[in-house]
């Protein structure tokens, strides 16, 4: 994304008026679950969609524009964020069932659906009550686990483009495969619809329990981490390639390789995003210089290098 180069103060003065809040030289770190990394230059909570399209509409469109969820696929550099960061908070976060679909705004945690869906006798999305994200990153990711995918269950998602232009997307043309959404870089997720199927709401609390004790024995959950480092390769698992390239408990500054899960990184506690990228790339390294396998990072990293900053 382009780095607009202009100090946060004149940044403000080129942002239109909103009814959310626009802060600047927000601190990112906070917001994710790796809890690392520089502030955002201009952080904006739109108040809803409306106040969302309205503000992009407005905004120079050289101004770099970042969204994030809650931050549990993310690394932030330390550097921080160029321009306009977004959070979609509470008037996103909206859920509301119909027979066997359910809406939701995309800033409503994977959790938060789930257990509406269980309430409502709706089965197939059990498996979010494993995600620790959002709707809107579960749509950007192509959230998964146990078998199931944000792709089976979506009918259609919602956006709003760079130019504030609203957009209505059925699942086919999202593009979705693993981990990946073809949909355009520059929408910002609003909403989904998604669909199940009719069961009774006991059975399907059972089902979420044993997806809550199968990632208590397998996940760090409780860790500073971001889920799964890389992607897994076609027809292996990373995890397991890291695990045979000896990288299990591998340490740089405050970062490690998870005893637990060894796709996890973990911030142990004074780790910086520089010390979790390059400890990252070092994992990258040995697994390629051992099976000749390149593994893709499936966390997204965003902002910049201390180093571009000042060099900015
Ligand atoms: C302990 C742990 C376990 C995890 N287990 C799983 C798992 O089992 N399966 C799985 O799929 N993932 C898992 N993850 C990863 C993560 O929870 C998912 O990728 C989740 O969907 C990210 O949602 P988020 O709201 O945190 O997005 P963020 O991490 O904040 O952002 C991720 C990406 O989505 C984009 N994004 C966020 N919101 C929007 C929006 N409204 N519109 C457009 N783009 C948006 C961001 O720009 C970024 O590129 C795990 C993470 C952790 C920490």
């Amino acid at each position: 994304m382009m780095a607009a180069a202009v100090p946060a103060a004149s940044l403000m003065e080129r942002l239109p008026a909103v009814r959310g809040r626009l802060t600047p030289n927000a601190p990112i770190g906070p917001l994710t679950w790796f809890r690392v990394g520089g502030p955002a230059e201009v952080l904006f909570r739109p108040a809803d969609a409306a106040d969302l399209a309205d503000f992009l509409a407005a905004t120079p469109m050289d101004v770099a524009v970042t969204v994030i969820g809650v931050g549990s696929n993310l690394l932030v550099r330390d550097g921080g964020i160029p321009g306009v960061t977004i959070r979609l908070g509470r008037g996103f976060a909206e859920i509301v069932t119909e027979g066997e679909t359910l809406r939701a705004g995309a800033g409503a945690l994977d959790l938060n659906v789930a257990l509406t869906a269980a309430g409502a006798g709706i089965a197939g999305l059990e498996f979010l009550s494993g995600v620790p994200g959002t709707i809107g990153g579960g749509l950007r990711m192509n959230a998964g686990a146990y078998g199931s995918e944000i792709k089976d269950m979506l009918v259609e998602a919602e956006a709003v483009d760079r130019r504030g232009k609203t957009h209505r997307a059925p699942v086919a043309a999202m593009g979705l495969s693993y981990r990946h959404s073809g949909a355009p870089d520059d929408w910002i997720f609003t909403g989904a619809l998604l669909h199940g199927r009719r069961d009774e709401p006991a059975a399907i609390a059972t089902r979420m329990g044993q997806i809550k004790a199968a990632r208590e024995a397998a996940q760090p959950i409780r860790a500073r981490t971001g889920g799964s480092t890389f992607a897994n390769p076609p027809g292996d698992q990373a995890w397991r390639l890291i695990d045979a390239a000896g990288c299990r408990g591998l340490r740089r500054g405050g970062a490690a390789v998870s005893e637990k899960h060894t796709n996890f990184l973990i911030n142990t506690g004074e780790a910086t995003a520089a010390d979790i990228e390059g400890l990252g790339e070092e994992v990258r390294r040995r697994v390629h210089a051992q099976f000749g396998v390149v593994l893709d990072w499936e966390i997204r990293r965003i902002g910049r290098h201390p180093a571009e900053v000042a060099g900015a």
